[in-house]
Formats: C-alpha cells, sequence, structure tokens
C-alpha cells in the first residue's frame, strides 16, 4: 500500500499543497510548527482513523476557510484509487473513491492501512487502559471489518446502558430494558474479545524479537489480553464467550445498579505490556517507556504486513531525535520494505534506506 500524491486545500494550516511521494522513505523536514505531523495527519486521516489530536473534524479545517479538501492517489492490492475527502462546517464529511462515493470511514481503511508512531504514544504504555483499547480498536477496524462493526455496535449500546443506569431510580420502568441490552452486549462483546485475543497473541509474537533486538538483547517484553476477569481464556470460541459475559454480567448487576455505572464487558479490558516480567505502566523509565511504546507500533506493522501481504504505510512523527544512535540504526533498518513518512526537524542523511525523497516544509507549504 502506498500513497503516490497527496494534495491538500484548506487542511489545518496547508492552504494549496501538493506533492509526489516515493515509495520508499520519505523525510518530512522542517523547523517548529510548520506542518510537518499535520502533513501526517492527513495521511492518517486517509486511512479511515479518527485524528490522534482533533476531538472534532472541523478542527482540522483551516482557521479562515470555510471547508478542507483531501485527495490522494493510492495504491493498494495491485490497483490504483483516486480517493477524496471533502471537509465542510458544519456539514458531513464527503468522501469518494475513483469517484464513488464512500459512507463509512471504514470502507476508507480497506484502501489504505496506516501505522502511526507519535510523541502522544508513550501514553500507550503510561496511561489508563483505555489508551490501549483505543490502540487494539483502531488496528482491528483497519484489520478486520467484522470487528469494527461489532464496535460500533458495543459502543451503542455501552451508550444506551450507560444512560438506563445513570436514570434507573428516577424511572425504573428502564430496568425492564436491561435484559436486553445486557444480551446484545455479551454477543457483541464476545466478538471483540475473540478478535482481539488473537490479535494480541500475534503482536506478542512480533513484539518479543523485535524488542530484544532494540533492547540490546538485555530486555524481555511479553504481552497478555486482561479481560477483568469475564473469560479466563480468552482464546476460546466466542459462542462459549458469551454466555461467560452473561454470567458476569448477571453477578454485577448489583454492584451496577447501586455505583450507576457498566461495570463488565470488555470496555473494561487492557493490554497488558510486561517488560522482564513486571508491568511496564508501572515500572518502565522513560527510555524504556519509548522504546516498549515503538516496539509495538513496529509489530503492528509486521502483523499487518503478514496479516494482508502488504506493507501498511508507516507514519514515524518526531521519533529519531528522541533516540541513541544504536536504537535509531535499529529502527532504520527495521522499517526496510514498505512506504515510510518520517519527520524530522533538520535534514537527515538517512543512509542505506534506498529510494527515498525528501519534502522541505515551511508554513503549510514545499520550501
Ligand atoms: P513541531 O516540529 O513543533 O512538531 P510541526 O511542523 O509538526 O511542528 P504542526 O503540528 O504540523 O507542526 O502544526 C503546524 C501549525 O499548524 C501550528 O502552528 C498549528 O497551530 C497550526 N494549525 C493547527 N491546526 C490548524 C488549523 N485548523 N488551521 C490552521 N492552522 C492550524
Ligand atoms: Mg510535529
Amino acid at each position: 500500500m502506498m500513497v503516490r500524491t497527496l494534495e491538500l486545500e484548506g487542511f489545518r494550516n496547508y492552504r494549496s499543497f501538493s506533492a509526489d511521494f516515493a515509495p520508499g522513505v520519505n523525510v518530512i523536514y522542517g523547523e517548529n510548527a510548520q506542518g510537518k505531523t499535520n502533513l501526517l495527519e492527513a495521511v492518517r486521516y486517509l486511512s479511515g482513523a479518527p485524528s490522534h489530536r482533533a476531538r472534532s473534524e472541523g478542527e482540522l479545517i483551516g482557521f479562515d476557510v470555510p471547508s478542507a479538501r483531501i485527495c490522494a492517489q493510492l495504491e493498494s492490492r495491485g490497483r490504483d484509487f483516486k480517493v477524496e475527502v471533502q471537509l465542510t462546517r458544519g456539514r458531513r464529511r464527503r468522501m469518494t473513491s475513483n469517484g464513488v462515493r464512500l459512507k463509512t470511514a471504514g470502507e476508507l481503511s480497506e484502501r489504505l492501512h496506516t501505522v502511526l508512531f507519535c510523541p502522544e504514544d508513550l501514553m500507550l504504555i503510561r496511561a489508563g487502559s483505555a489508551e490501549r483499547r483505543r490502540f487494539l480498536d483502531q488496528s482491528l477496524c483497519q484489520l478486520r471489518p467484522r470487528y469494527a462493526a461489532a464496535l460500533a455496535e458495543y459502543n451503542r449500546l455501552h451508550e444506551h446502558k450507560r444512560r438506563i443506569l445513570r436514570d434507573w431510580e428516577e424511572k425504573p420502568s428502564l430496568l425492564d430494558l436491561l435484559p436486553e441490552f445486557n444480551d446484545r452486549m455479551a454477543r457483541c462483546g464476545a466478538i471483540l474479545i475473540h478478535y482481539r485475543a488473537h490479535f494480541i497473541r500475534k503482536l506478542a509474537q512480533f513484539a518479543a524479537p523485535i524488542h530484544a533486538e532494540f533492547s540490546g538483547e538485555r530486555e524481555k517484553m511479553t504481552l497478555s489480553y486482561e479481560t477483568v476477569k469475564t473469560v479466563e481464556d480468552p482464546l476460546i470460541p466466542t459462542r462459549e464467550i458469551y454466555p461467560r459475559l452473561l454470567e458476569h454480567q448477571e453477578s454485577h448487576r448489583r454492584a451496577e445498579l447501586e455505583s450507576r455505572t457498566c461495570l463488565s464487558g470488555p470496555h473494561k479490558d487492557d493490554l497488558l505490556v510486561s517488560i522482564d516480567g513486571r508491568s511496564a505502566k508501572q515500572f518502565a523509565s522513560q527510555g524504556q517507556t519509548r522504546t516498549a511504546a515503538l516496539s509495538l507500533k513496529l509489530a503492528e506493522r509486521e502483523l499487518h504486513q503478514e496479516d494482508m501481504g502488504e506493507w501498511p504505510v508507516l507514519l514515524l512523527d518526531d521519533v529519531l531525535s528522541e533516540l541513541d544512535q544504536r536504537r535509531r540504526d535499529f529502527v532504520l533498518r527495521r522499517i526496510r520494505g514498505g512506504q515510510v513518512f518520517i519527520t524530522c526537524c533538520e535534514e537527515e542523511a538517512l543512509d542505506g534506506l534506498g529510494e527515498g525523497r525528501t519534502f522541505h516544509i515551511r508554513a503549510g507549504a514545499l520550501a
């Protein structure tokens, strides 16, 4: 998969931008606040993933313009696509592929998979479980449309159940709806757990050797799926997960009513990252946190490659400057193959990476 060309109009600080990218490494350099991250964000957006920075789509539109356009020529599975997204304030976005209207972000992600590593990803190790669920969800939504559909349905049901639990004392009749919601959430939840468990098992197989080499063979990274006691072995078939989720909900019924919060289900799950058997969240140093987060993303990239038979596009925002020379060399070796976008402040001499291009960005334009 690759982005051959990109045009931006009114996207963040880009008024009118157009570039042809290399199939290999594309280095995007420039001073602070010129638009390097914005460019990566535009590519990421084309893969159907929600922005890692914007809370609403309106934020992606230039401050003093009414609309934004992102247009790209993509190559995916041996075919070319012209994908276009139009964002207008106060309106629904409009997306097309080769002129045909697309309805969902999932349809975008069928054409372009991206793996993003950005400074905020340190939170993947450090923050609460929500960050790690977001990582699992975003990666799985790109790989498995069935997961994306189950997740959307689960989130909808969860929101309804949350409202029932919030309001039941004022409106006791709402409690009649709970069994139906619990059943449907358990059905969707079983699908989520099934996919997450297999994904994490595979991710762990890729992450272990990456992290070992990254840390100079000094550390051992392990990953496991914590299902907050709903199922002990999440690798069992979906039909066996479903009754266990129901049972768990049932045993938490009183606690949920009393706390007025939804305590049972895969929206509580976590991806446990350990280094040498200890929780990275609790014990990793700054450097270990960075290395662990990057190992996870490089493992995600290799997993996507194995799954699809094609490299996803890798977006590395501000990564190299923070690494020592040995780790830098490791990353640059490991990212060979596939298309990569790397941002940095100085024009980098990235030796040995094969054919690539460099782009100097200044104030939302090519310098
Ligand atoms: P750094 O090296 O500091 O990370 P950068 O080149 O990655 O810098 P960006 O994050 O891409 O910088 O942001 C470039 C500029 O775009 C910033 O000054 C930011 O305020 C501006 N910007 C962000 N959103 C919008 C928007 N919606 N409209 C116009 N400008 C915006
Ligand atoms: Mg930046």
